[in-house]
């Protein structure tokens, strides 16, 4: 039997960053067999059982003879399902199930199933922006993820339910109708507003300045004031995702397996539980890793509540993230970059027993107990914290008033991004965009001082505030001035972004 050769496309996917992967099918003369050649994870290497037994049970049949898969480049890591159908394709066509000229250039994506169904896979978005962008022009993939196909353009795309159909549009024949639109539910629930959150003033106004500067915020307090309703709400003052970062944001969530419907073009929210583990939060994974919380998190809000119940490690490792916007993970075969820039919101109970503080409750901790737990979030997190606020329950009378509703998210959003607008045309020409990413040599060097700065100075000489302190009131400051749209902080807006800091005594 003379060799027969044949090869399809698909896409190997490091992070965000991909590589068009040459799947190349040789059918051999000798012992029966099957391998995979070509740096393939487990799930690559166990492609060849499921397109094997696929093709056997749907009767298009397996080769006679040795059927060898090289995936090239072969020192480029495969991971993930989405091989199958780019084999299937390959050894289809080494048995003349189609015409190898069908398979150029097009990238074939997609899992198989044991019983020929061509089912959905991780990382579609990010794989189809890597064929558009090396010039591929068509696209085969599994019908239930051809809406999430269909989000982006300069490519044809074609879904397919079972392999048979894989070989029917090969051959010319139409693919399949994108799946009914999955009906939106009726929301039990109305989507979050500031509105719903009774009283608490003063720390709305801290969301809203967080929001509009892009600071990181410390909440304290009892449980139940609040503090994680607060915090879900701080993406409804975020302005909407740029294009770049939608689809950004969107490749994230796909890679993560999550259905995309359409591009998400809100800053997401992501909240880890305490209990989460170190992979779970930062990204992890057997050979090549998968995005983590805080990925899940880029271009929106990482919520840690009950921060001190995280573990050491987990807290250390948002220290990188924190500066850097990114995460890197080795793993075996591949060191893998996520973007990782999130906007922080920690929320801590003042003790273990969450009463410390609070009028009217008896704490049970001991004093060594209290101190600890609160120094359990380490130092060089908090440096990056510019807000901390207190929350206080409460009182009773205040509930029933009628103006304990405030104003809506929209009300606030508009605010911030009438902010935002000021701070980047103010910004550019020292090279930022946020208050928030300033840092302190900037803000005392180059941006003016900001009117009453012997108040600081005071602050500093009565160990009050520290030169990290000075800093963060200074980003505040001018956050709080870019809000009331004047030119430069006055000293009542320098008094307001000092009364911020309260209760900072680490700082
Ligand atoms: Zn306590």
């Amino acid at each position: 039997m003379p060799a027969q050769l044949a090869k399809a496309w698909s896409v190997a996917l490091v992070g965000l960053s991909g590589a068009m992967v040459e799947v190349e099918a040789a059918v051999s003369s000798g012992l029966r067999g099957t391998i995979v050649v070509g740096l393939p994870d487990t799930a690559v290497t166990e492609a060849r059982d499921r397109c094997r037994a696929a093709m056997q049970v749907t009767d298009l049949g397996w080769p006679e003879g040795r059927v060898t898969f090289n995936l090239s480049p072969a020192n480029l890591p495969k991971a993930g399902t989405h091989f199958d159908l780019a084999m299937v394709a390959a050894v289809g066509a080494t048995q003349r199930l189609c015409r190898q000229e069908a398979l150029r250039q097009v990238m074939l994506f997609g899992e198989v199933g044991l019983d020929g169904q061509v089912r959905p896979a991780r990382g579609l978005l990010p794989a189809l922006l890597e064929a558009v962008r090396h010039g591929f022009t068509k696209v085969i993939v599994p019908t239930a993820q051809l809406r999430e196909a269909m989000l982006i353009d300069g490519v044809e795309v074609t879904g397919v339910s079972r392999i048979e159909r894989l070989f029917a549009v090969l051959n010319g024949g139409n693919g399949d109708e994108p799946p009914p639109p999955t009906p939106v539910a009726p929301r039990s629930k109305p989507l979050p507003d500031m509105a719903d959150v009774a009283g608490q003033f003063e720390a709305k106004w801290a969301l809203e300045v967080a929001a509009a500067g892009r600071h990181h915020v410390y909440f304290h307090g009892p449980p139940g004031v609040g503090k994680t309703l607060l915090a879900e709400r701080l993406p409804t003052l975020l302005p909407d995702l740029s294009p770049a970062e939608s689809r950004e944001v969107s490749s994230i969530h796909s890679l993560a397996g999550r259905p995309l419907s359409d591009l998400i073009t809100r800053p997401p929210f992501s909240a880890p539980h305490h209990s989460a583990s170190l992979p779970a939060v930062v990204g992890g994974g057997a050979k090549i890793a998968n995005p983590g919380a805080i990925s899940m998190a880029h271009r929106g809000v990482l919520f840690l509540d009950e921060a001190p119940e995280f573990s050491a490690r987990t807290l250390d490792s948002l220290r990188v993230p924190l500066e850097s916007g990114k995460v890197t993970i080795s793993r075996a075969y591949a060191v893998t970059v996520f973007p990782a820039a999130f906007q922080l919101v920690l929320a801590a109970n003042p003790c273990p027993c969450g009463n410390a503080d609070t009028p009217g409750q008896e704490c049970k901790c001991t004093p060594f107990t209290v101190r600890r737990y609160a120094s359990r979030v380490s130092g060089p997190i908090l440096d990056r914290v510019d807000i901390r606020q207190q929350l206080q329950p409460l009182q009773r009378s205040f509930l029933s008033r009628t103006h304990a509703v405030g104003e809506s998210s929209a009300q606030i959003a508009e605010r911030v991004a009438a902010a935002r607008e000021r701070q980047a045309a103010r910004l550019a020409e020292v090279g930022f965009q946020v208050n928030g990413e300033v840092p302190g040599v900037v803000l005392r060097k180059q941006l003016p001082l900001p009117d009453g700065i012997e108040l600081l100075e005071a602050a500093v000489a009565q160990g009050r505030l520290s030169a990290r302190g000075v800093d963060k009131v200074l980003r505040l400051a001018w956050t709080i001035c870019d809000i009331a749209g004047s030119a430069k902080p006055s000293q009542d807006q320098l008094h307001a972004a000092l009364a911020m800091r309260r209760g900072s005594e680490r700082c």
